[in-house]
């Protein structure tokens, strides 16, 4: 059995040893945040043990806009530092650490009648402040191209549904994109697990301190005390539940699931500016199983954290409407074939809550590390899916110090995930990913890396190669095959078929394909754990 594979056996073994030995360093949340800190410990040396609550990737790391982006929108706001920062860990995503689940995506921003002419300048002078900082990271035009004026023709082979009418150009600019983000937390996980950390899903912590934590085990109702030098909190929007001391003002980002042909099939995304505004966009994103996602929205969210929030309809009507402006055929709600919002865990420095804050919008996406005066814990908040290893980082520093252990410098911009190619310096050595698996089904290669002939080959149950079933929806690309609903109980520490259809593939996206597979992936689910 491989070191970095998850599965219910392991998870049960290092509960018991958890429950028997202490660590050095307990985190307490499995998602991107979570169990970046998990990896950069275990490979600074660190025994580390990480609990989730619910599964990995549960919370707003599985409902993001899933790009890896360079910092352009942080830049608007005057935040120098964090988009420095942003365009810095994509470099780090896509030229040594995942290079397998982040490509380069196009963006087309039409010069249209929807767009005004401001608008369009604003954007220009956005996109060759934004080149500035992927020249700064270090970043080759051959791994994300440079920002350029095309023309319709082009624009309109980019995506193909927008108007042509009245079109005049496009800025064309590329950011990086993953295949998906819940991928992203699995790899990080279970490169930590190839380190010797212990992850364990299912596991909710019920009270934190500076040496440990209370564990219920959701699955058998038991309790137990882990016992830890330090412990991380990672907890995201939920880390007001285990932290009196913490105060986020979570903001809530919408998405909506088109089938992909009703845009024409696009090969970049498309960028439509708010109207009214110079900084913000709806974008539609082309993404895996034959699917468009467009969002997103900032809406203040105030009151309790749901566990799963919930898209308004007037949140759908507005991103409906927003990209609708530069299309032939404006897309309706009937169009829609799923829809999901997440909670961005923004921390809130203005003081006691007085109402007079910025909106959601305007506040800070830098992240927040410091020991809880409440708990004692080391809290790590806010931030964003593409920061996370530099979140790390900053976490583990201050962990250490904190509690006085003796541990390696953090090496994790150089410690390729799971299925990536090793440690790369140029960026034409990206390419054999590809080209070794050339046979393999490209879809198939964009979620697994180096590691899609394996997810193949180890299959033990019958018809590997096939698909779990049909699209429907309109999708009709329903690529996911019996092999890889398999590959997430042996390898991908996947507990039950929700895990499977909602964060391991994201066949759940769109409730129709969900219950159209889900009986079969029960059946592979439940064959799978047999074999265990
Ligand atoms: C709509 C939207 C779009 C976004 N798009 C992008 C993007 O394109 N690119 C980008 O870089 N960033 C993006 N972000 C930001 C990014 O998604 C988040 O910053 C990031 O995912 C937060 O990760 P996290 O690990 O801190 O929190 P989470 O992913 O929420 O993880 C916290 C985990 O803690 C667990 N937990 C809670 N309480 C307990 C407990 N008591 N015991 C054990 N476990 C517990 C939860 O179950 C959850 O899994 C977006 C955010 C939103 C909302």
């Amino acid at each position: 059995m491989q070191r970095t594979a998850l599965t219910a056996r392991r998870r049960e073994r290092e509960l018991d040893e958890l429950a028997a030995e202490p660590v050095d360093l307990l985190v307490v949340g499995g998602g991107v945040t979570g169990v970046g800190v998990a990896l950069d410990a275990a490979a600074r040396g660190l025994s580390v043990a990480l609990v989730e609550a619910h599964d990995l990737a549960w919370g707003t790391s599985r409902w993001s806009s899933k790009l890896a982006h360079g910092g352009l929108r942080y830049l608007a706001t005057g935040d120098v530092g964090v988009a420095r920062e942003s365009a810095r860990e994509r470099h780090v995503l896509m030229t040594r650490t995942a290079p397998h689940l982040v490509r380069a995506l196009p963006q087309v921003l039409p010069l249209t009648s929807g767009v005004g002419p401001r608008q369009g300048i604003t954007a220009g002078i956005g996109f060759g402040l934004g080149d500035l900082l992927r020249r700064d990271a270090g970043t080759s035009s051959d791994v994300l191209p440079g920002p350029r004026l095309a023309r319709p023709g082009e624009a309109a082979r980019l995506v193909p549904a927008v108007a042509r009418e009245h079109l005049h150009g496009a800025w064309v600019a590329h950011d990086g994109q993953l295949v998906d983000d819940a991928r992203l937390v699995v790899a990080l996980a279970r490169t930590a697990a190839g380190r010797g950390a212990k992850i364990l899903t299912r596991v909710r912590a019920t009270d934190l301190r500076a040496d440990g934590a209370t564990l219920q085990d959701t699955l058998t109702g038991t309790t137990l005390t882990a016992r830890a030098r330090v412990v991380v909190n990672a907890t995201g929007v939920w880390a007001g539940t285990v932290d009196p001391s913490v105060r986020l003002r979570p903001s809530r980002g919408t998405h909506v699931v088109v089938p992909a042909a009703r845009l024409g099939s696009p090969a970049g995304a498309l960028m439509v500016p708010v109207p009214g505004s110079g900084s913000r966009f709806v974008f539609a994103l082309p993404a895996q199983l034959g699917r468009v996602i467009i969002g997103l929205t900032d809406e203040e969210a105030p009151g309790p954290v749901p566990d799963v929030p919930v898209p308004t309809p007037s949140e759908i009507d507005f991103l409906l409407a927003t990209v609708s402006r530069v299309l032939d055929r404006p897309l309706l709600p009937d169009d829609v074939v799923g829809a999901f919002a997440g909670l961005r865990p923004l921390v809130d420095r203005a003081g006691p809550d007085d109402g007079a804050g910025p909106g959601s919008a305007d506040l800070s996406r830098r992240h927040l590390v410091e020991v809880s005066p409440s708990t004692g814990a080391v809290n790590v908040l806010g931030g964003k899916l593409t920061t996370y290893r530099s979140m790390a980082e900053d976490a583990v520093d201050l962990a250490v110090k904190h509690a006085g252990l003796t541990a390696g410098p953090c090496w994790t911009t150089n410690l390729p995930l799971v299925g990536a190619q090793p440690p790369v310096e140029t960026p034409s050595l990206v390419e054999p990913v590809e080209t070794r698996a050339q046979a393999l089904a490209p879809a198939l290669v964009a979620r697994y890396g180096a590691e899609s002939e394996q997810v193949l080959a180890t299959a033990a149950l019958p018809g590997a190669a096939s698909a779990v079933g049909q699209g429907i929806a309109g999708t009709g690309h329903l690529d996911v095959t019996r092999a890889e609903v398999e590959w997430a109980v042996t390898h991908e520490g996947a507990l039950d078929a929700d895990d499977v259809l909602d964060r391991r593939t994201r066949i759940g996206l769109v409730p129709a394909d969900r219950a159209a597979v889900r009986g079969v992936v029960e059946e592979l689910v439940g064959d799978a754990l047999a074999r265990l």
